[in-house]
């Protein structure tokens, strides 16, 4: 066996030490996870990372289920909508379906009422039709989004939903 020499004992220090980093980045990850909010351990899906774009008002969690690839076609995301949060208006070239899976929340296509969206409830978003999607004042929403056909193409981000808007939701 050969003498451990100086370069040699770097080299083992680096490999160490990076397996040591590997490790400790990996321990870093859970405990994002852990000590995201107590409501979150009650989910199925853990609620990502907050979304930091300019595609939705007020604070949004994203966690990517299925990224889009040529092979289904689809994109899947659950997406969390903390009190007052939504998205901008957009609308889907190939469509979207939203599984709510936690709360309740608000959902409306271009000139129709604001419809109260809740746990369980399946809204079927229909190619290039405007809307919105979201939480309402008070409560927080959940809601798992497909995004269906993407071959055709995906979202096209368009204004903010105003707080006027916002507060239009039918008693
Ligand atoms: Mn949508």
């Amino acid at each position: 066996m050969k003498p451990i020499t100086l370069k040699n004992s770097v080299l083992i220090f680096s490999v160490v030490f990076s397996a040591l980093g590997i490790i400790s980045c990996n321990n870093d990850n859970k405990q994002q996870h852990a000590s995201t909010t107590e409501a979150d351990t009650a989910m199925v899906f853990p609620k990502g990372n907050k979304v930091t774009n300019d595609n939705f008002t007020g604070t949004v969690w994203l966690n990517y289920l299925a990224e889009n690839d040529t092979t289904y076609n689809v994109n899947i995301g659950s997406v969390t909508f903390e009190p007052g949060a939504r998205t901008n208006w957009h609308l889907h070239k190939g469509g979207q379906i939203l599984l709510v899976t936690k709360g309740k929340g608000l959902y409306q296509q271009k000139g129709e009422p604001i419809k109260i969206i809740k746990e369980g409830d399946v809204v079927k978003c229909p190619p290039n039709i405007e809307h919105w999607h979201g939480a309402t004042k008070t409560d927080a929403m959940t809601h798992i989004a497909i995004g269906t056909n993407t071959n055709i193409g995906g979202a096209v981000w368009l204004k903010p939903v105003t707080d006027e808007e916002f507060s239009k939701v039918p008693e």
